[in-house]
C-alpha cells in the first residue's frame, strides 16, 4: 500500500515518517506531535504483548483538528484515554487514525493496562 505524506493537523507542517518503538508513524518535526493510523495503532497494540493496550476514547467530543488522511478533511474527536484519564486523544471516527501530542505516545505505551 502506497503511503502518502501526512501533513501535521497541529501545525500544518509536513511529517516525517519514523520508527519508534516498532511502530512505523508520522512525526511533525516542528511541533513533536505524531500520526497513527488505524494499522499503526494495531501495530502499538500487538507489539505489548500481553498488556492490553487500548486505544479508545472516554466521552469523546468533535475536535477542533482534521484528519490528515481523510479526504475530504473530517473533524476528528477529542476525549480522554479510556483507561488513562490524564492523557488526551484525537482520533478520526472514519479512518481510526489517531494525533497524539509531544510526549503522549510515550506516556500511552509505557501505561500497562489491566490483564
Ligand atoms: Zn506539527
Ligand atoms: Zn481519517
Amino acid at each position: 500500500m502506497e503511503k502518502r505524506a501526512v501533513t501535521c493537523p497541529k501545525c500544518s507542517h509536513q511529517m516525517e515518517e519514523m520508527k519508534f518503538a516498532g511502530i512505523d508513524l508520522d512525526s511533525c518535526p516542528f511541533c513533536m506531535g505524531c500520526w497513527l493510523d488505524c494499522e499503526e495503532v494495531s501495530q502499538m497494540t500487538r507489539s505489548r504483548g500481553n498488556a492490553k493496550l487500548k486505544v479508545e476514547l472516554k466521552s469523546p467530543v468533535q475536535s477542533e483538528l482534521h484528519c490528515p488522511r481523510c479526504r475530504p478533511a473530517r473533524s476528528m474527536q477529542v476525549g480522554p484515554h479510556v483507561d488513562i484519564p490524564t492523557l488526551q486523544l484525537d482520533q478520526c471516527p472514519e479512518c481510526g487514525g489517531v494525533w497524539l501530542d509531544r510526549g503522549e505516545l510515550t506516556t500511552l505505551l509505557s501505561h500497562r493496562g489491566n490483564p
